[in-house]
């Protein structure tokens, strides 16, 4: 295997950050570019003392093309792995065009600079939130049906923008991962998913549950055709899809590869309530309330492809998921 010098975009972040701990292991070394606009400069300490290796930072916008364009003529870049990007779908109703802005001309800024500086290889951050409302299992082939809110158009926009750079130059090699519900931490407590305010998702609300920083878990709906009416999601270790993503890198050949990053196993709400509270033994209250608009019964991936092609299977369970995001968090205070 080569080793190559990766640029991480939003190598700060949740997923990022993982990430860039993956590929430094796998023996990659990787440059970070974030703007910390939903992040903290001390996590890339964080990412060095759990390697035990150096990480190039700049802290900068990625909508930024001289910017951009100065890292990539200090640097030898063999490939891009581009997470930066606004992700709240609730704030991206509110905020339509600071999330059309900031996702899509990352991208192709970035795409752009790539093509000057001849770096081939690019990972890209999606979204399972492109399938829509499908059946599930999702499969990669489906044809994508319309997402209810900015944030997911920007996704499937990307998709097709990256999809026709490919069209236009052979040589480029693209991986479209499209992301289940990513949830957990490092194994270390020392990363994980520290949102700002009061959380959107799942897991990141439980634990504050949890740490009775919050009263009580709202379940949104328990009349949906699932196991026991609540929501059902696909939920995958951070560190899983962190390594999605370094066999994704290592497997890249030219043209577009779609891969379904999760686990292919459904939980719903109360199921994962549950085993938060068993593994960490800590109650969680909850009620049921009503259903939150836009939300759909079931989303889970069939994970076939990403097996065959990229020898990529989830190695963690729901188990560990709960485990870990609750030791960053008490690790956090
Ligand atoms: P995150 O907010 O923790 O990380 C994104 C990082 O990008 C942050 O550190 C932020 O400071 C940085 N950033 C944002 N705009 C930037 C810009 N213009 N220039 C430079 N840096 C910028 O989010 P995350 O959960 O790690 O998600 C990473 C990517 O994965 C995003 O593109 C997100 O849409 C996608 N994704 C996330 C999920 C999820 O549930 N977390 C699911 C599917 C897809
Ligand atoms: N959910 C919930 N209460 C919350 C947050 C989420 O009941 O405070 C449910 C939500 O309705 C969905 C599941 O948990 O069924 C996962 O939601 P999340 O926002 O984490 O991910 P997404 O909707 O993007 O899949």
């Amino acid at each position: 295997m080569t080793f190559m010098n990766i640029l991480v975009t939003g190598g700060a972040g949740f997923i990022g950050s993982h990430t860039c701990v993956a590929l430094m292991q796998a023996g990659h070394q990787v440059i970070v570019a974030d703007n910390l606009s939903n992040s903290k400069a001390e996590t890339i300490d964080k990412i060095k003392q759990i390697t035990g290796y150096d990480v190039t930072f700049y802290r900068v916008d990625v909508t930024e093309e001289e910017t951009v364009d100065d890292i990539f003529a200090k640097h030898s870049i063999d490939g891009i792995i581009h997470f930066a990007g606004f992700k709240a779908v609730g704030e991206s109703v509110e905020k339509p065009l600071a999330y059309y802005y900031n996702n899509i001309v990352s991208t192709m800024v970035l795409a752009k600079v790539s093509k000057k500086y001849n770096v081939n290889r690019f990972v890209f951050s999606s979204s399972a939130t492109v399938y829509g409302e499908n059946e599930v299992p999702f499969v990669e082939t489906m044809e994508l049906l319309p997402t209810t809110n900015p944030y997911g158009e920007t996704k499937a926009i990307s998709e097709r923008i990256l999809t026709d750079v490919s069209k236009s130059n052979p040589d480029f090699s693209v991986s479209l991962l499209r992301y289940f519900n990513p949830v957990g931490a490092h194994e270390s407590g020392l990363i994980g998913e520290a949102p700002t305010g009061i959380p959107n998702n799942l897991m990141p609300y439980v634990t504050q549950v949890a740490k009775r920083k919050l009263d009580k878990l709202r379940v949104y709906g328990n009349d949906y055709p699932t196991v026991d009416g609540t929501g059902v999601r696909d939920y995958i270790h951070v560190m899983d899809l962190a390594e999605g993503h370094v066999a994704a890198l290592n497997n890249l050949t030219e043209g577009v590869h779609i891969y379904n990053l999760g686990t292919g196993q459904g939980t719903s709400v109360l199921q994962l309530v549950k085993a938060f509270e068993e593994v960490n033994n800590i109650e969680v209250p909850y009620e049921i309330v009503e259903r939150r608009p836009g939300d759909i019964a079931k989303c889970y991936a069939d994970v076939s492809k990403a097996r065959r092609e990229l020898n990529w299977i989830a190695q963690r369970g729901i188990a560990e998921m709960c485990r870990d995001a609750w030791r960053f968090n008490t690790f956090a205070d």
